[in-house]
């Protein structure tokens, strides 16, 4: 038992039955919400339930769409902690910079959020076979879950893609291929083999429950604040279902009466002008992004030339008075470095993205100093070696030290 009542097509508003198996709306090719009772679920549940549930994120069961508690397929989705980062904070200028560090997930990023929802799901309808195409670590958590699953699993990767991702996919049995191309022709292979191959399509938003899973992000963070949002979240954006899942989980969330005050956080997508098709269609007022031409980034989770969300992204960024940008690819390494030498997390490359976006959007005064701001660390640095090029010294014990050097 659950409280959805159905499926709705986030386009064009076509109704689609939730107790059967979907994949994009059939009509328009756009991706699914999943729609419930909130008024029943507001009767069932309340904040109140919360304080002696365990810290994962199944401890918000009743806003999620699990059918049967004994089919979820989980590696223990802990709850992620929100860190202040005063010294961070202060080379900025702000004096409330936060960072929900999503590292701390099974695989090592929050795609583990969506993933364990998505095979949940998968694992409720008796499907035994799933694919996807994945810039990095949607592929590493899918084999994972999967695995954990018993099921058969298909990655396809572009060819250039960080080698931990593409050997975590192998090490937990995925069928594991690299591609000559970008995600979106990854994307093309996993389409066509839906026939001929009967696996299940698991890639960003073409199924309805990546996103419930990436929805926990704003549960957890509202009640992290005691249910008064922040002013601002900064999140690095690829196919979107991150920024997506939580814009929702704040709509569901006042629906419930759950947040003391109507305030919602400025939604800020954050991209490297290595692949922005979000900011650059944010900029010219277009609703639906055009492919982004020669897309290439060391910040592998968002580089995504076409989403098939890109107008879910763009009217969540637009009602929440944020926007999209783009800073420059040659400021991730140096951000990587500064962040993670200030505050001691792992902070990975698609992260910061969001950093550089900040001082932006600080010196243009689109942000505050005053104000309360979330950053996602939606990755961990460890993933990420080849996003280094330091060379570190290499001593010579034959010889003895040359203390000068030290
Ligand atoms: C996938 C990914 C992103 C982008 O997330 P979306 O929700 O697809 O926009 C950002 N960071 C990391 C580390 C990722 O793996
Ligand atoms: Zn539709």
């Amino acid at each position: 038992m659950n409280f959805v009542t159905h499926l709705e097509c986030a386009n064009c508003g076509k109704h689609y039955d939730a107790t059967l198996v979907h994949g994009l709306c059939v009509e328009c090719q756009r991706p699914l919400w999943v729609r419930y009772d909130l008024d029943a679920l507001g009767k069932k549940f309340s904040k109140k339930d919360l304080p002696g549930r365990p810290p994962t994120m199944w401890r918000y069961l009743e806003m999620l769409p699990v059918n049967d508690p004994a089919k979820i397929v989980s590696l223990t989705e802990t709850v992620t902690p929100v860190v202040t980062a005063q010294r961070l904070g202060s080379s900025l200028g702000v004096k409330n910079l936060f960072i929900k560090d999503e590292s701390r997930l099974p695989t090592g990023s929050f795609k583990a959020r969506g993933m364990t929802m998505a095979i949940t799901k998968a694992n409720e309808f008796g499907i035994r076979r799933v694919a996807a195409p994945t810039a990095g670590n949607a592929g590493g958590a899918m084999a994972a879950y999967a695995a954990r699953a018993g099921m058969e699993s298909y990655v396809f990767m572009p060819q250039d893609t960080p080698a931990i991702n593409v050997k975590e996919c192998w090490l937990a049995g995925a069928k594991t291929f690299r591609v000559n191309g970008l995600i979106n022709d990854c994307g093309r292979i996993v389409g066509e083999g839906k026939v001929k191959m009967n696996w299940f399509d698991l890639s960003t938003l073409k199924e309805p429950y990546r996103i419930e899973g990436k929805k926990t992000m704003g549960l957890e963070l509202a009640e992290q604040f005691d249910w008064e949002l922040p002013d601002v979240i900064l999140y690095p954006t690829g196919g979107g279902t991150g920024l997506i899942g939580m814009w929702k989980a704040f709509a569901e969330l006042e629906q419930l009466g759950w947040l003391k005050s109507p305030h919602k956080p400025r939604m800020i997508s954050c991209q490297s002008d290595g692949c922005a098709p979000i900011a650059t269609a944010f900029a010219k007022g277009e609703r639906f992004a055009a492919k982004f031409e020669n897309a290439a980034t060391i910040a592998s989770g968002v580089r995504v030339p076409v989403a098939v969300g890109d107008f879910m992204i763009l009217d969540a960024v637009r009602a929440s008075a944020g926007c999209a940008v783009a800073v420059p690819e040659e400021t991730i390494a140096p951000w990587m470095k500064k962040a993670i030498s200030l505050e001691g997390l792992a902070i990975c490359p698609e992260t910061a993205v969001c950093f550089g976006a900040l001082e932006m959007l600080l010196a243009r005064g689109d942000i505050l100093p005053h104000e309360r701001i979330v950053v996602f660390n939606t990755g961990a640095a460890q993933k990420y070696p080849e996003a280094v090029h330091e060379k570190i010294p290499l001593l010579d014990i034959s010889k003895p030290i040359d203390w000068n050097k030290i």
